[in-house]
């Protein structure tokens, strides 16, 4: 059975490993490295379906000592032996340290990679993606995106800006997740100017600020003060009170949530904001322990799903570690209809 190879927060390979282990039981490590991993026996998988992983791909060779003096002729041997067009060829290394020093390689690497392999490119974007992955500057492994399931950023990497006016660093997880956890095409019918959020645990602001650049009003519920352009903005009511009893006086088209508690309590809120029908959509940080983290992962999804299904909601949830994630996942969970 074929090979996969994924990408991962540094640290977090034995999280990916778990929950596809958990995913397909017969899965098997055949290697493991700071920031990826490679593993077989799984069949194909939709990327947004996982939660540690950044990137899957299917693993298709691996080129060693390549020599210093002209890693291309290898390579393009390499290629050329899959007997295969592509839409595009990507240059990508871990997320780590070391990967620094490759990243400077692959930008000089790519552009004299590509003009020699002009003839593999096709101008099919439904085309499968190649990958030349290099954990070391003598080593590549050449992977396959499906461009429908794979991620769409190069590492699996959505970059986001720092807004100079947002009040706190925070603010770039939830500009990360609105690009990672919403589908791309459903964005601007789910989260548009005149839609009405409360964000639980709000201060200083940085995640309230996302939804008020977008048109939304934000009740912003802390008890510590909002700061800088997001103190006393138009769009927002500050209420100073506790997250885990604030209910809105009428139902608001999304609850956010970034208070710093113990998963499962998080959980059971989010789907008690659901459940009750304060809100049809909910963006919410777990801070993982330290061992055992998919396991929390999942036991908080069952623990939703048990109010959920108990409550007769149908939902749909999607989880991802964030490039701004640290120890902690963010979830996205929403009602259908
Ligand atoms: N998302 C914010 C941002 O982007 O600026 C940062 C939130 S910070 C990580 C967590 C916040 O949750 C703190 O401001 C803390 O006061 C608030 N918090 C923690 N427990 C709370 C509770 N029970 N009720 C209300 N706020 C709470």
């Amino acid at each position: 059975s074929s090979r996969w190879l994924f990408y991962c927060r540094p640290g977090f390979e034995r999280d990916c490993l778990a929950e596809l282990i958990a995913r397909h039981p017969a899965a098997r490590a055949i290697e493991m490295a700071e920031g990826w991993g490679s593993v077989r026996q799984i069949p194909p998988i939709e990327l947004s379906t996982l939660v540690f992983p950044r990137q899957l791909l299917q693993w298709v060779a691996d080129v060693t000592e390549l020599p210093s003096r002209d890693r291309i002729s290898p390579l393009l041997t390499a290629v050329e032996a899959l007997g295969q067009r592509f839409s595009d060829i990507w240059f990508e290394y871990p997320d780590t340290n070391e990967g620094k020093a490759l990243s400077s390689f692959c930008k000089r690497f790519g552009p004299l990679f590509r003009e020699r392999a002009a003839h593999l490119l096709d101008t099919d974007p439904t085309a499968p993606r190649l990958h030349l992955f290099f954990p070391s500057l003598e080593r590549c492994l050449l992977a396959i995106a499906d461009p429908a399931s794979a991620s769409p950023w190069p590492l699996g990497i959505a970059r986001v800006k720092m807004p100079v006016e947002a009040p706190s660093r925070s603010t770039l997880k939830l500009a990360e997740a609105f690009l990672v956890l919403v589908p791309e095409q459903e964005l601007t019918q789910r989260l548009k100017p005149g839609m009405r959020a409360v964000d639980l645990g709000a201060a200083p602001g940085g995640w309230t600020y996302q939804l008020v650049t977008r048109g939304l009003k934000v009740i912003a519920v802390d008890n510590g003060p909002m700061k800088g352009s997001m103190a006393g903005h138009p769009q927002v009511e500050h209420q100073r009170q506790d997250g885990f009893r604030y209910k809105p006086r009428r139902p608001v088209d999304w609850v956010v949530c970034d208070m710093v508690e113990q998963p499962h309590r998080v959980a059971a809120l989010m789907a008690q904001w659901l459940a009750e029908g304060h809100a049809n959509q909910a963006l919410f940080n777990l801070k993982l322990p330290m061992k055992k983290r998919s396991e929390a992962v999942a036991d908080a999804f069952e623990l939703i799903d048990d109010k959920l299904s108990a409550a007769g909601i149908r939902y749909t949830i999607s989880a991802r570690q964030l490039y701004h994630d640290r120890e902690e996942v963010t979830v996205y969970l929403r009602r259908r209809r």
